[in-house]
């Protein structure tokens, strides 16, 4: 029985969000009436004017290598767009380009954790942080922020997490899974506990900061404070804003040592991201942002239907969030019920494996982000299926005795 499989790889799990998005889609393929409420993405195309320059980028024959740092028009896009959006300057060479904002944050681990290295990970968090973290050697210590302060964490916990040990903290406004925004002041707060420890690097992953709603400010830690810039790497991409989560491609500006380090780590792995992509991308950054209120206007619908909707469901709970394109509403109503066949729900994975085989309901249980008892919906769809889930949860929820 031969073992062909690294050892590294038994620390690490596959992608829980990708995974349940795959079991859904078999299960539709094979003729099953199920509602992927999992999903990551935007439902728009990518912008008509987006896809044009790409088509145009490869009948001018931009199809050799590029460098992996990014093209100069895109090393420049991307200038502008931190300048303009963010007031962060960086110099060319603290930019770099990846292959997906998650390909920015496994290359930033690889090439700054040595063993042992902890990296603090507010919980609910993204998916992919811990098993990077894990993959790059590092040790994951995950906080929970509960729903009562907004799922946010606060400056004292963040105090207390602080060891000698710590490399990164991990950062993500508005936030996947609850759509969590942190505030000036709040970044502020957090601000001022980092300036007391000047081993931490900081990671602000702020790939949803153009899907936010009610007039709120986005703020970006480099910027709220400018004694932390060079600590900080600010993560963004053109996967969520401009709808090309396909095209793989994802940016930062950090300090330029990481950058180099990074950028040694690509130059002998991926190289870059398609030449085309980056091209798409110098025309998502330079060009109409017009479209990206059209979206917010449909994602705000959406979500006031939604938690609405779940509200006035028995044994749910949801708070609204103020960005990105999901729900995480509590399930704390439903633990210890009993299913029509008898099963009892123990936890929020057997809740989301119930709405999935008596409803056909597939969303992301709260476990795969940290904090339970709760789940994920994307209300990244139409508003007919999003009232027919609401509609097909709530009957599922008054089955349960
Ligand atoms: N960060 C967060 C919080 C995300 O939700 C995602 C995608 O789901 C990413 C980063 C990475 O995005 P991509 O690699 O598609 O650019």
């Amino acid at each position: 029985n031969m073992n062909f499989i690294a050892d590294r790889l038994k620390r690490i799990k596959p992608s829980m969000t990708v995974g349940i998005n795959v079991k859904a889609n078999a299960l539709r393929a094979e003729g099953k009436d199920v509602l992927v409420l999992a999903a990551g993405e935007p439902d728009f195309d990518t912008p008509l004017n987006i896809r044009k320059a790409a088509v145009t980028a490869m009948e001018e024959g931009q199809t050799r290598y590029v460098p992996g740092k990014g093209t100069p028009a895109l090393q420049k896009a991307i200038q502008s767009k931190f300048l303009k959006d963010n007031n962060l300057h960086y110099d060319l060479d603290e930019i770099i380009v990846g292959v997906g904002g998650k390909h920015i944050i496994y290359n930033a681990m690889m090439a700054t954790i040595n063993p042992e290295d902890e990296v603090i990970i507010p919980a609910p968090f993204w998916v992919s942080y811990p098993d990077i973290v894990l993959l790059a050697e590092g040790k994951p210590v995950i906080v929970p922020c509960p729903e009562d302060q907004n799922f946010k964490l606060t400056a004292d916990q963040l105090e207390k997490s602080i060891t000698d040990k710590t490399k990164w903290l991990m950062l993500n406004s508005p936030s996947n899974p609850t759509g969590s925004l942190y505030s000036k002041q709040e970044l502020q707060k957090l601000a001022d506990v980092l300036l007391k420890y000047p081993q931490v690097l900081i990671m602000s992953d702020d790939i949803y900061e153009k899907v936010i709603y009610d007039d709120l400010e986005f703020s970006t830690l480099a910027s709220v404070e400018p004694r932390l810039r060079d600590r900080c790497l600010t993560l963004n991409g053109v996967s969520k804003s401009y709808c090309m989560t396909g095209w793989r491609l994802g940016y930062c500006g950090a300090p330029k040592e990481i950058i180099a380090a990074m950028n040694k780590i690509q130059s002998q792995s991926t190289t870059s991201t398609s030449s085309i992509s980056m091209a798409a991308s110098v025309e998502a950054l330079n060009g109409t942002q017009d479209f990206i209120d059209e979206h917010n206007q449909a994602f705000v619908r959406r979500r006031d239907l939604v938690v609405n909707l779940l509200n006035q469901i028995d044994g749910l709970s949801c708070l609204t969030p103020q960005g990105a394109f999901y729900v995480y509403p509590s399930c704390a109503g439903v633990i210890g019920k009993v299913t029509p066949d008898g099963q009892k729900i123990s936890n929020d994975e057997d809740f989301m494996s119930y709405l999935l085989e008596s409803e056909g309901i597939a969303g992301v249980h709260g476990a795969a982000f940290g904090l339970s008892p709760y789940f994920r919906l994307s209300y990244a769809t139409s508003d007919e299926i999003l009232t027919d889930a609401c509609a097909r949860i709530k009957r599922a929820c008054e089955q349960l005795k």
